[in-house]
């Protein structure tokens, strides 16, 4: 049980009033937000971040002398640097600033797997992979006559190693896996797989969307090729994320989109572009973005990698056995190793009638297939409630949460 108030590593009372959204009613009851998984509430320190670009450095990058463009240039390759720091690269130039997690996985396929996927050539992914890590590898293996494989899970929601082993193949051009499931929750062992896959040359894309806001991350020590991750997930604003790339691999890869900011020269006859990364960041960038993800980071590493992990960790397991304990209560999702989000279903009450409910009593959680059609249907449903966790989230959201179950259980009796 986590109090809402007593100290916990956190200093939970002073986390939560640094969330000036969470201080609002819905419906006249206090707001509680479970719904972070599909984008977290922000920080006054972000909020204050992105407003001080737009009062005072307000310019474009990378091309003015004057001083606010100087200002607004220092600011956005600080950004950088301080994503780097955070997955843990050596390098800043091995971080390509995206519109999120979407686009990453996007540039990775066009320019990464694009050139070296042939007809009867093979993309693996996972049973429990979110849209954006189906449907760009869909897209390309349609274009280029290869078959994308998936890996099966078990019915707890974890991988079956033995089959991805198996179906990792001398075809396999890459392997694009989730590190945490957005659906079930499920944290996959990750530095294994890359490092069987790396036993057969393959390279690894980790989708990190869902990890990057609740687990200490190092690109390094995992020797992942690619990692991609979504600023609002973590705290940050929206329309701005960021691709990890090896950077031999960057150096490789063509450009993915043309225009300015990504080249040195250009005439008609010939354009030379620049070197990665801000070969992949063709326009203006999202500056503001940028600027707001690095306070959103910054915010994460003063409360620390470990005190997020274990506050969420033991919010889960509260959530966990509370929610099954409301009658008719299944999980979706109960994996050796989750985090994040749990996903369950109430029988009798389809989850977009639980949503509404819940809503009605101020809880806001998501109901639907969470952008993971496959995986719902591996489990024989269309839809789940998922209720996922915060930093801000303690013990008494979880009574709202569950309250506002036996509500449903009622209305639907
Ligand atoms: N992967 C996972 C695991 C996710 O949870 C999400 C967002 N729900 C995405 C990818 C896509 O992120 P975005 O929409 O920010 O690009």
């Amino acid at each position: 049980m986590i109090p809402a108030t007593a100290a916990t590593a956190l200093d939970f009372a002073r986390v939560r009033a640094d969330f000036p959204a969470l201080d609002q009613e819905v419906h006249g009851r206090p707001l509680v937000y479970l719904d972070s998984a599909a984008t977290t509430q922000k920080p006054t320190a972000v909020l204050e971040a992105i407003d001080n670009f737009y009062r005072r450095d307000c310019a474009n990058v990378h091309r003015g002398v004057h001083t606010l463009s100087q200002r607004a240039t220092v600011a956005y390759e600080s950004a950088r640097t301080a994503v780097k720091e955070h997955l843990g690269a050596r390098d800043s130039r091995e971080i390509v600033f995206t519109r999120g997690t979407t686009e990453a996985i996007n540039l990775v396929a066009a320019s990464f797997v694009r050139p070296r996927l042939g007809a009867g050539d093979e993309v693996l992914i996972s049973a429990m992979e979110h849209h954006s890590n189906i449907v760009p590898w869909q897209l390309l293996c349609a274009e280029r006559g290869a078959n994308l494989r998936v890996i099966p899970i078990d019915d707890r929601g974890d991988v079956i190693l033995e089959e991805y082993e198996r179906l990792l193949s001398e075809r396999t051009r890459i392997v694009g896996i989730t590190w945490v499931s957005n659906a079930l929750g499920t944290v996959n062992p990750i530095r294994e797989m890359i490092a069987t896959a790396h036993s057969r040359g393959i390279p690894v894309l980790v989708d990190g969307a869902q990890a990057v806001p609740h687990l200490a991350v190092d690109v390094v020590e995992l020797d992942c090729d690619f990692l991609a991750f979504s600023g609002h997930k973590a705290y940050g604003p929206t329309g701005i994320g960021a691709l990890y790339g090896k950077r031999a691999h960057l150096l490789e890869m063509p450009p993915y989109q043309g225009g300015g900011d990504m080249i040195l020269s250009v005439s008609f006859e010939r354009t030379v572009y620049q070197e990665p990364p801000h070969r992949f960041e063709a326009g203006t960038p999202n500056i503001a973005g940028a600027i707001g993800l690095a306070a959103a980071l910054s915010y994460l590493e003063g409360l620390g990698a470990e005190a997020v992990a274990d506050h969420e960790r033991r919010l889960l397991d509260e959530a966990t056995r509370k929610v099954l304990e409301v009658p008719g209560a299944r999980l979706i999702g109960s994996a050796r190793h989750r985090a994040g989000a749990l996903s369950f279903v109430l029988d009798g009450i389809h989850p977009h009638d639980i949503g509404t409910i819940l809503d009605a009593e101020g809880v806001a959680v998501r109901a639907g297939h969470h952008c993971a059609q496959p995986v719902m249907k591996r489990y024989g449903v269309s839809a789940t409630v998922r209720a996922s966790f915060g930093v801000y989230n303690s013990s008494d959201d979880i009574e709202a949460l569950v309250r506002g179950l036996h509500t449903a259980r009622e209305v639907f009796s």
